[in-house]
Parts: structure tokens; sequence; C-alpha cells
């Protein structure tokens, strides 16, 4: 498994990890600079433009750059406002004071266009950087297009003005044609600067809602993932850790191995629920949930001796919005309090059954030598009724030692399931007739599997007792065996039925029918004698056997319980 050895100090994703690429990396954008830094930078794309165009205009044509006042005027203004871009504190006075600049550069522009545009072509385009400007400060629109059309049109237009240029008339009745239209262009390019700013300005602060709602769910997701008091552990693809919350890095901790303060997760000591058998590599809880698979409740150990604890894992897969694997969430709960409860429990249940065993059947015994003996009618009812309830007691002190001992154990051999459900049924009918039910069975005549023979003679012994017992008097039960031919990759099964007319039981019932000392509440109402054992140990026994046990059940109706077992026998 591709672990990471960020898995010791994973938290969370700071915020960083949610800037823009660049800004992660530190790099600030036009908009975090200082207000001087940003009319500075606003003001040296007209300079360095009109550095150009003095350049230009000394080689192409020296005279015009010499002669005329002009280019030292215009160019000298540009430098000077560039100059007060840089000096003036603008973070001290009110931010729309910066136009100023622009508005001076229209002044600057004008004597500068004047002389170069007989040298150069397109010299009006220079109105464009203060019309942009203006339009994208985002202060008061209509204002900020006004004053670029109207500064436009002031710098191209005023050598036409009378008097106020070197100029003959024939030259500006020739000429005048040529500027009309740049201030109403530079009006639209304006306007059109003017909605991008806008709507970008919208998106940006959209954006930083979002981004500010982000930051504080991850707040909040930290506060409660930290104070939960299970272990999470969330996992990517590629199987980097992304988070390890408080809970799971104790956890973490208790699993490394003795003398060792650090370790990756596959280095943790894990043992199966028994505490004993350590876990395979590619079943280890987190291995599995990388593969994609979800579980819930698996009950492992972590840690060695008088430090080892039980936990209750469960995983569940993350998936891309192409349904892709993405990750898994692992969810570690600690249930060592728990798992110890229901040893001592176990314990102490199997223990007093053990106890009670011997001197209950001692009794037993001496009720059967008493009941030889020649007796007086009342004392012998007096000793029917014991030796019933001490039988009674017996059942159920067994069943207790049942449920208690390991049923995963089972001791197969070939049997003929035919064999041992007949004589479970000839064992039974007596009891069914004398609780006024018919018992039929459709059996074949052989049906050879690998099985415990005790065992499945007690799966099919409480099945049979059940139907008898929760069966009114007229009902009827018939028990089915059959082969399933290939019915998975273990090959043939085998499926017996027994099915009654009884009580029948609804959804809710049926759900918990496999728990231990589960009674419904009819039956209970009824005092029809039980223990709630029966079927927890039947399910145990069959699924020790690679099978399984299905109930069909309808309140008032009847019920079917359904036993699967592979012939061939459980897997080793
Ligand atoms: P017990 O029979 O000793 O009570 P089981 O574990 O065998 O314990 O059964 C648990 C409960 O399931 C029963 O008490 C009864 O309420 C219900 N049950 C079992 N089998 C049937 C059946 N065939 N029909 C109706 N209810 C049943």
């Amino acid at each position: 498994m591709p672990r990471n050895e960020r898995s010791q100090t994973v938290s969370f994703a700071t915020p960083t990890t949610l800037l823009p690429p660049q800004e992660a990396r530190g790099r600030r954008h036009f908009g975090q600079f200082s207000l001087r830094r940003r009319v500075l930078l606003s003001q040296l794309p007209l300079t360095i433009s009109a550095a150009l165009v003095v350049i230009a205009v000394m080689v192409i044509d020296p005279g015009v750059a010499l002669e005329s006042p002009y280019i030292a005027i215009g160019f000298g203004g540009i430098l000077f406002l560039t100059l007060l871009a840089g000096v003036v504190p603008w973070h001290r006075l009110p931010p729309v004071l910066y136009w100023i600049i622009p508005l001076l550069d229209f002044v600057a522009i004008a004597p500068l266009w004047t002389a170069s545009r007989y040298v150069l072509d397109g010299m009006s385009l220079l109105t464009a950087f203060p019309v942009f400007w203006l339009a994208w400060s985002g202060f008061y629109p209509v204002l900020a297009l006004s004053l670029g059309f109207i500064g436009t049109a002031a710098a191209t237009w005023w050598p036409y003005l009378p008097g106020t240029a070197p100029y003959t008339d024939e030259l500006i009745e020739s000429n005048l044609t040529r500027p009309v239209m740049v201030p109403f262009m530079m009006l639209s390019l304006g306007a059109a600067a003017s909605i991008l700013t806008r709507s970008m300005e919208k998106q940006r602060l959209e954006l930083r809602a979002s981004l500010e709602k982000s930051k504080s769910q991850n707040r909040l997701l930290q506060a409660v993932v930290e104070t939960s008091d299970v272990g999470i552990l969330v996992v990517d693809g590629q199987g980097h850790d992304v988070l390890m919350n408080q809970a799971q890095r104790r956890t973490h901790f208790i699993g490394l191995p003795p003398g060792r303060n650090d370790g990756a997760e596959h280095e943790l000591l894990l043992f199966e629920a028994d505490g004993l058998t350590p876990i395979l590599p590619n079943e280890r809880p987190v291995a599995q949930a990388l593969q994609g698979r979800e579980y819930r409740g698996r009950i492992i150990a972590i840690g060695t001796d008088g430090s080892q604890q039980h936990l209750s894992v469960s995983a569940s897969a993350m998936y891309d919005d192409d349904g892709e694997f993405d990750g898994t969430v692992v969810v570690f709960q600690n249930v060592t309090d728990l798992m110890d409860a229901i040893q001592t429990r176990e314990r102490f249940v199997a223990e007093v059954s053990h106890e009670f065993r011997t001197p209950l059947t001692s009794i037993i015994g001496y009720l059967d030598l008493a009941m030889e003996e020649d007796l007086d009618p009342t004392l012998r009812q007096f000793l029917t009724t014991s030796q019933r309830n001490a039988e009674r007691l017996l059942t159920l002190v067994t069943s207790l030692l049942d449920a208690a001992a390991d049923s995963s154990k089972v001791t197969v051999q070939t049997v003929d399931l035919s064999r041992l459900t007949r004589y479970s049924v000839e064992s039974a009918e007596v009891r069914a007739r004398n609780s006024g039910l018919t018992l039929a069975s459709d059996l074949p005549d052989q049906l050879l599997a690998k099985a415990d023979p005790v065992k499945m003679g007690q799966v099919l012994d409480n099945l049979l007792s059940n139907a008898i017992k929760y069966t009114p008097a007229g009902g009827s039960i018939t028990i089915s065996l059959r082969c399933l031919p290939g019915m998975d990759e273990k090959g043939d099964w085998a499926e017996l039925a027994v099915e009654d007319t009884g009580f029948g039981m609804t959804d809710q019932e049926r759900a918990k029918l496999f728990t231990n000392f589960y009674r419904t509440e009819h039956v209970r109402k009824a005092a029809i004698p039980g223990t709630g054992l029966g079927l927890a140990i039947t399910q145990s026994y069959v699924r020790a056997h690679g099978g399984e046990i299905l109930v069909n059940s309808e309140k008032g109706v009847g019920s079917t319980f359904t036993v699967r077992i592979p012939i061939a026998g459980p897997a080793s």
C-alpha cells in the first residue's frame, strides 16, 4: 500500500491551499499592492510609450524633436506626473483623488501628440492610457467615461482651436477630419473597459465571499472533527493521508511497535478481534478501504499486551464527479470497554451454566430413579412436575453453554443430510402430533455434504422445535431438502427449508431474530417456554459451515426458515 510519510503530521488543509497557486507561492497580485504602487504602475505604461514616441521622433525626424517645444513639454509633463504618482501618499487622501494623474495626462499628451502626429501615425492612441485608467478605477463610471471623452477631445482637438497652435487654416481644414472620431472611439473603448471592470469586480467579490464561506466551513469542520472521540482518517485515492484527527493520532500511537514513537500506518500492530491473530497486509482496514471496499463495525485489536485496545472500524469510499474512486474515510471507534463487558458477561454465563449443569443432571437422574418406584399418585404427579421443570432448566443451561462456546469450529465429515433430516423429523413427530400439527417432509433419497453432523442436527432440531412451538394447533409444518446445483464458485449447495403456518412475525421482529435472548412480544406474552438463544446458535452454526440462513415471515400467516450450505463444506 503506498503510504505517505506525511501520515504522522496530517491535519487540515491550511487556508493557503485555498488560494490561487501564485498567491500560495507568496506572490501578490495587483489588487494587493499599496495604492501608491498601483497608481505608479498604472502610469508607467504611458511613460514608457511616451518615451518610445520621443525616441522614434528623434530618429525619424530629429528636426521636429529639436525645434518644437511641444515634445519636451509633453514628455516632461508625463515624467513629472509619473514622479508625482510615485511620491504622493495616495492612501492618506480620498482614493478618487489619484484621478488627477490621468486627467493631467491628457494635458501632457496634447503637446506630445501635436508635435509627433506628422512624424508618426496613431499618436492619438496615447489618450487610451488615461481613458482606460479612469474606466478601470471603478469610481463613478459615468463621470469617468465623460472625463475620458472630454480629456481625449481636448487633447486631440486643441490644435484646431483658433489661435492655439502654429498651424495655418489650410492645415486645420485638411486635418480636422482625422482626429474627429478619436474621442468617440475612446469613449466606446472606455465603456467596454468599464463594463468589463465592473463584471470582474463582481466576480471577485463573489469569489471572495465563497472563499470566506469555505474557510469558515473548514474551521467548523476542523473543530467538530478534532473534538470527536472517534478516530477519523481520510485518505486520498493515491493513499496519501489527507486528514487525521487528534483521537486517531492517539490510536495510531497505541499501535506502534514497542519502543517506537513514530511510524507509518503499515507498521502498526493490528490483530483480528481475538487480539492474537495478526491481520494480513491486504486485509488491514485501511488497505481494504483503499481498494474501495465499504464496511461497518469491523472489530480489530490494536497494540499488544496491557495497552491493547479493541476498535470498531467503518469505511466509506468517496468518488469524484466522473464516478472514479477518490479516496476513503475510515472511522475507528474504541470499543475496548464494551468488548471487556461482553467477555465478562460471556465468561460469567458460561461458568454459571457449567456450575448449574452438574447438580441438575444429578437431580434429573435421581428423579428418574424415584419415578421407577411404586409411588403414591399425588407424589408421582409432584415428581413429574419437578422432572419437567428440571429438564427445562437443563435445556436452558445447555443453550447458554452452546451460545458461550466457540461456534465457529466445526468438525466436518461426509454426511447424508437427507438421513439427518429424516432422523430429526422422526424425533419431532410425536411432539407435533401432541400439539395437533401435521408434519410433512419432502426429502431426496440421499444428499451428501461435507458437514458437522452434530451441529447440523442441532440446526434441524432448533428449526423444527421452533416451528412446533410457534404454530397453533391445527397448523402444518413442511420440511424440505434439495440440492442447488452450481450456485456459485463453491459449486453445489444444499437448501433446507422449514415452513410453518404459525404466528409469523413483523419485519421489525424478523430483523432482531438472531440476537441473543431476543423473543417476540407475542411469544413472551403467551409464556411459551424458550430462551431466545436457539436462532442465534443456529445462525452461528450455519455460518461456520460457510452458509446462510434466511427468514420469510408474515404476521399471522406463517414463517419459512431457509438454510443453505455449500455441499463441499466450509472454505478452509
Ligand atoms: P426461543 O425459541 O428459545 O425463544 P429462538 O432463538 O429459537 O429462541 O427464537 C427466538 C424467537 O423467534 C422466538 O422466541 C420467537 O419469538 C421467534 N420465532 C422463532 N421461530 C419462529 C417461528 N417458526 N414462528 C414464529 N416465531 C418464531
